[in-house]
C-alpha cells in the first residue's frame, strides 16, 4: 500500500505536499519522498521513515516550486530500502520525470525480463520502475502519449502521479482498483489517494479520478482524457473495510458511514446476547458503533490503544506474555469485568492479534467473549497492492469457522457475509474487487507474480 499526493499552482507546493503526506501516513510508514518543480528543474528528497521525521523546514526549503508530488510507501513489491523509495526520479531524452505509484502491477516481472534482455538496467526492485523504462523507450513524442504507450503494456493496479518540468499528470488504471481523488485549492489543483489530505490543506474535493482516466494539469489548467480500452471497474472493497481513513470520502460516501453500515448489518446477520459492545481500536470503532446501534447493546471502549507505539521495543529478558499486543492495546478492567462482551474488529488476517486480545479481555474479568468481524473471512492474498501474507498464513484459508473460533478461544465467532458487505458499500454502477474474500481476481495474474510477492505483513503500528 502507498499514499500519493500531487499539487499544481501553489507557491509552497512542497510544504503542502508534506502536509498531504502527513494526512496519508496511515497508507505507508516505511519511506516518504517529495519531488517539486519550479517550471525549470525537478528537485527531490526521499528517506526511510515517517513523514514528520524526514521533512524538516530546512529540507522543505530546498524543494522550491509551485508544483510537487509526494509518496508514502508500504511495500508490496520490492524490498524495504531507500533505492525503492518514491517518487522515482529519472532523466531521459525529453527531460526529467518523477513518478509516484500506489498499486501493484501483475506483469512487472515478465516486462522487466523482456526489458533486461533488450539492455535495460534497473536501479530498483520496484514494479514502478518498469513503467519508467517503458516511458523512456516509447517512440511517441509528447509525454502524455509516452505515458499512455507505457501503461497500455502493463496490467494490474495503479494510481499514478507524474511530475514533469511543467506538468502534473494523474492516471488511474482502467479497473480503478486503487483510489484517487481530485481536489481544488485556491489557484490550483490537487490529486491524492484520499480526500482526508484535502481537508488538512483547506482544499475542496471535486470528485474521484475515474477508472482509466488521465488528468493533465498544466500552466493553462486541467484536461481530462480516457485513453485506454474501457474495462469493468473493480474498486478495492478493502479500502472501505480497513485501509482508508474513516474521514475520507470515496465513491461519494464517507468511509466512516460505510463502516457503520457494515456494523449494523453484522448485528442483523450475526446477533449476540451480550452486555456491551467493544471495538478493537482504531479500525474496529465505526463498525462497533453500528453494531451497538442496531443491537441496542451499549457501546464501550473496553480496549485502549497506545498511540505512541514505535516499530521496535526492547523487551525484558524475562518474557512478558502477549507482549506484542499488550504494548499496543490494554483492556479496561472496570468496563469488561463480569460482562458478556462482543468484540468487533474489521478483519482477521492471521488471527494472532485476536487470540491475544481475547485472552487479555478474559484476564480482565469478562464472563463471555464473542467475536464479530465486519467483513467476510479473508481467505485469499491480495496481488493489487494490499499487504497480505501468503495464503497458507491466512487463518481463514486453511481453517473452518469452528476451528478459528477454537483458535481464538472465543465463545462465538461471526463474520459478515459477502452479500452483506456488497449491500453496505456505495451502489456504483461500478463493480468492486473483493478477491481477498472471494478469490475471484479481476485482473489475470502472471504465475510468477503470485510466487514472488514479498513474504509480507511484517506488522506495522496500525491495529
Ligand atoms: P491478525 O492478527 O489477524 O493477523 O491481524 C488482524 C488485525 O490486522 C486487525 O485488527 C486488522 O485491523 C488489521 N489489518 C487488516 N489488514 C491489515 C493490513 O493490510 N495491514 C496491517 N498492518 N494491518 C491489517
Ligand atoms: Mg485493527
Amino acid at each position: 500500500m502507498c499514499g500519493i499526493f500531487g499539487i499544481m499552482g501553489h507557491p509552497e507546493a512542497a510544504n503542502l505536499t508534506y502536509l498531504g503526506l502527513y494526512a496519508l501516513q496511515h497508507r505507508g510508514q516505511e519511506s516518504a519522498g517529495i519531488a517539486s518543480s519550479d517550471g525549470e528543474v525537478i528537485t527531490f528528497h526521499k528517506e526511510m521513515g515517517l513523514v514528520a521525521d524526514i521533512f524538516s523546514e530546512d529540507v522543505l526549503s530546498r524543494l522550491p516550486g509551485h508544483m510537487a508530488i509526494g509518496h508514502v510507501r508500504y511495500s508490496t513489491t520490492g524490498s524495504s530500502e531507500l533505492k525503492n523509495a518514491q517518487p522515482f526520479v529519472v532523466d531521459f531524452e525529453s527531460g526529467s520525470i518523477a513518478v509516484a505509484h500506489n498499486g501493484n502491477l501483475v506483469n512487472a516481472h515478465t516486462l522487466k525480463q523482456e526489458l533486461e534482455v533488450g539492455g535495460s538496467i534497473f536501479q530498483s526492485t520496484m514494479d514502478t520502475e518498469v513503467i519508467v523504462h517503458l516511458i523512456a523507450r516509447s517512440r511517441r513524442e509528447r509525454i502524455e502519449e509516452r505515458i499512455v504507450d507505457a501503461l497500455t503494456q502493463v496490467r494490474g493496479a495503479y494510481s499514478l502521479l507524474f511530475l514533469t518540468r511543467d506538468k502534473l499528470i494523474a492516471v488511474r488504471d482502467p479497473h480503478g482498483i486503487r483510489p484517487l481523488a481530485l481536489g481544488k485549492i485556491k489557484g490550483g489543483y490537487v490529486v491524492c489517494s484520499e480526500s482526508c489530505a484535502l481537508d488538512l490543506i483547506d482544499g475542496e474535493l471535486v470528485r474521484d479520478v475515474e477508472p482509466g482516466e488521465m488528468v493533465v494539469i498544466g500552466e493553462r489548467g486541467l484536461t481530462s482524457a480516457h485513453p485506454f480500452f474501457p474495462a469493468p471497474p473493480h474498486f478495492c472493497v478493502f479500502e472501505y473495510v480497513y485501509f482508508a481513513r474513516p474521514d475520507s470520502i470515496m465513491g461519494g460516501v464517507t468511509v466512516y458511514e460505510v463502516r457503520k453500515r457494515l456494523g449494523r448489518r453484522l448485528a442483523k446477520e450475526r446477533p449476540a446476547e451480550a452486555d456491551i459492545i467493544i471495538p478493537v481500536p482504531d479500525s474496529g470503532v465505526p463498525a462497533a458503533i453500528g453494531y451497538s446501534e442496531a443491537s441496542g447493546i451499549p457501546f464501550e471502549m473496553g480496549l485502549i490503544r497506545n498511540h505512541y507505539v514505535g516499530r521496535t521495543f526492547i523487551e525484558p529478558q524475562q518474557s512478558i506474555r502477549h507482549f506484542g499486543v499488550k504494548i499496543k492495546l490494554n483492556a479496561v478492567r472496570g468496563v469488561v469485568k463480569g460482562k458478556r462482551v462482543v468484540v468487533v474488529d474489521d478483519s482477521i488476517v492471521r488471527g494472532t492479534t485476536g487470540r491475544k486480545i481475547i485472552k487479555m479481555i478474559r484476564a480482565a474479568g469478562a464472563r463471555e467473549v464473542h467475536v464479530r468481524i465486519s467483513s467476510p473471512p479473508t481467505s485469499f492474498p491480495c496481488y493489487y497492492g494490499i499487504d497480505t501474507p501468503h495464503r497458507r498464513d491466512l487463518i481463514a484459508a486453511t481453517h473452518s469457522l469452528d476451528e478459528i473460533n477454537t483458535y481464538l478461544t472465543s465463545d462465538s465467532l461471526g463474520y459478515l457475509s459477502l452479500d452483506g458487505l456488497h449491500a453496505c458499500v456505495p451502489k456504483m454502477e461500478k463493480g468492486y474487487c473483493d478477491s481477498c474474500f472471494s478469490g475471484s481476481y479481476p485482473v489475470p495474474l502472471d504465475v510468477q507474480e503470485t510466487e514472488e510477492q514479498l513474504p509480507l505483513f511484517r506488522g506495522s503500528v496500525r491495529v
